[in-house]
């Protein structure tokens, strides 16, 4: 199921580096800069990994859906909110199915890396375990 992109909802990231094109792990997602489209320039060499499709800020990146998941002639496309994602499955009957589920288990900006660390002491940057260790590091 790879991913293709609606031309008449993208926009090309409006000059900026497009999303799409800096997230795929494949590198096939690409700008058409005579059109200011993006396009999968390679659709055999998609991982279906769905990273351009969830990050797209336009929702113009969608997958193309085959009949194990979804019958000929549907479409299955996401919508990212802060804490979810809601994946809309649209049958070729005119069914709608849609399902929730959460990306996060804290608040946005809430996760305190640091927390628990010492200070970085940087006179002490070129010791072994700086940082990361506190006192001796232990030898075997
Ligand atoms: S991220 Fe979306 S809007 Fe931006 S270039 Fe890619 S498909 Fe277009
Ligand atoms: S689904 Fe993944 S591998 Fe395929 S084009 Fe999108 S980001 Fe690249």
């Amino acid at each position: 199921m790879p991913s293709y992109v609606l031309s008449d909802r993208c926009d090309g990231c409006q000059g900026r580096e497009p999303v799409c094109a800096q997230i795929c792990p494949s590198d096939i997602m690409t700008l058409d800069p005579e059109h200011n489209r993006a396009f999968n320039r390679e659709p055999d060499a998609c991982w279906e990994c769905y990273s351009c499709v969830k990050s797209c800020p336009q929702q113009a990146v969608e997958v193309s859906a085959c009949a194990d998941v979804v019958p000929l002639g549907g479409r299955v496309f996401p919508q990212c909110d802060e804490d979810s994602v809601t994946w809309s499955v649209q049958l070729r009957n005119g069914v709608n199915k849609q399902f929730t589920y959460p990306t996060r288990t804290i608040a946005e900006g809430a996760i305190a890396p640091y927390a628990g660390k010492p200070q970085a002491d940087l006179s002490k940057i070129d010791q072994a375990g700086f940082f990361t260790t506190v006192g001796k590091l232990p030898t075997p």
